[in-house]
């Protein structure tokens, strides 16, 4: 019986790239899986067919070979003869991972990529969304990632004939290292694309917008999925990790959802009661808030609500104003007359310096 020619088996031209066979294998071993086609010698040959066709052709310098003297050629170099199913599945594990799900192998994808961007305090407590520029690998269009300039392949490294690894002797081991010419492709570029230099891929800058959504903080991560790296051979591509730099505010601060700033007071206000009004957080909006007669220093004034909205599910946080009474430092004539009086009021008449006095008062 005559072998069938392996391109044929496989449907593809005599050109077909690398992901151009593994696409064309991959069809045929979905179709004529054993798995599939229980009891089905023909499928069974035919899968078996199809399987020989690649692994001939998916390994350059077998494929060299093919080219150039058929099937004879192959047997000639002891390349010949397909050991059954234990080695299909030994070599093509990798396809049928993707593909039957089966050997629990790990999903392979592209890696992650990380961006660090800085947001302004309120931007972080509100979302924003950001404009922003990722610079990322794509395949090469020109050569649609092989590398190679159109029309050409790439050949069998002469070195590692092409198998990619090197055997040296050490005293009474041999070690195997990847091959140093084609760093262990076991195949080398000879003619390079002119757009990728060989490398298959390109890197580009990508804009992408970026929703931060309201109630971020400094060194939240937010996962863009699929925005990572490509993954190799057209597996899904890794994921963006969005890291948030958060500015400090000048008047506020945050602890949590809650947001606290400080707010000063005379001796007047915090002795007779005040209404003061309070920046909040939310653009140009005050709260009035009563201050009884008598408050003392550091306490804390709470507005419900008007702090950090949660990240995940509804209600704000907390406003929390600290109160601090200030010691005037300066007084003009009539002032320190004023305060004398009230000191005598007090009971505790004035005999040092006003100095004095302050000091007593700020311990
Ligand atoms: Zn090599
Ligand atoms: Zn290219």
């Amino acid at each position: 019986m005559s072998q069938r020619d392996y391109y044929e088996v496989l449907g593809v031209s005599n050109n077909a790239n690398e992901s151009e066979l593994k696409k064309a294998y991959r069809q045929q071993a979905l179709k004529f899986h054993p798995d599939k086609n229980p009891g089905d010698k023909e499928a069974e040959d035919k899968f078996k067919e199809a399987s020989e066709a690649y692994d001939v052709l998916k390994d350059s310098e077998k494929r060299q070979i093919y080219d150039q003297y058929g099937h004879e050629g192959l047997k000639g170099r002891g390349f010949g003869g397909f050991n059954g199913f234990d080695d299909i599945f030994s070599q093509f594990g990798d396809i049928f991972g993707d593909f039957f799900g089966g050997g629990g192998q790990q999903q392979r994808t592209g890696s992650d990529l990380r961006l660090d961007i800085s947001i302004s305090f309120k931007e972080a407590i509100f979302g924003t969304e950001k404009e922003v520029e990722v610079s990322k690998h794509n395949p090469c269009g020109t050569c649609e990632g092989s590398g190679s300039k159109p029309g050409h392949r790439p050949q069998p490294c002469r070195t590692c004939r092409g198998t990619g690894q090197v055997v040296r002797a050490q005293g009474f081991f041999s070690v195997q290292s990847p091959c140093p010419d084609c760093r262990g492709a076991g195949q080398v570029i000879s003619h390079p694309c002119s757009d990728c230099h060989g490398d298959g891929r390109i890197l580009k800058n990508k804009k992408l917008s970026i929703n931060i959504p309201a109630g971020v903080d400094d060194g939240s991560r937010l996962r863009l999925k699929g925005e990572g790296e490509p993954g190799p051979q057209g597996l899904p591509p890794g994921d963006l990790y969005v890291i948030m730099h958060v500015a400090a505010h000048e008047f506020f601060h945050r602890e949590g959802h809650d947001i606290h700033c400080r707010m000063n007071l005379t001796f007047s206000q915090a002795a007779l009661g005040a209404e003061i009004q309070v920046p909040l957080l939310d653009d140009d909006k005050t709260q009035i808030i009563s201050i009884p007669a008598g408050v003392q220093t550091n306490t804390a004034h709470r507005v419900p609500g008007a702090g950090v909205p949660q990240l995940r599910g509804h209600g704000r946080g907390d406003q929390i104003i600290h109160l601090n009474i200030e010691t005037p430092k300066r007084l003009n004539k009539r002032q320190k007359e004023l305060f004398k009086e009230l000191s005598e009021i007090d009971g505790n008449p004035i005999k040092e310096t006003l100095k004095g006095f302050f000091q007593k008062l700020r311990m």
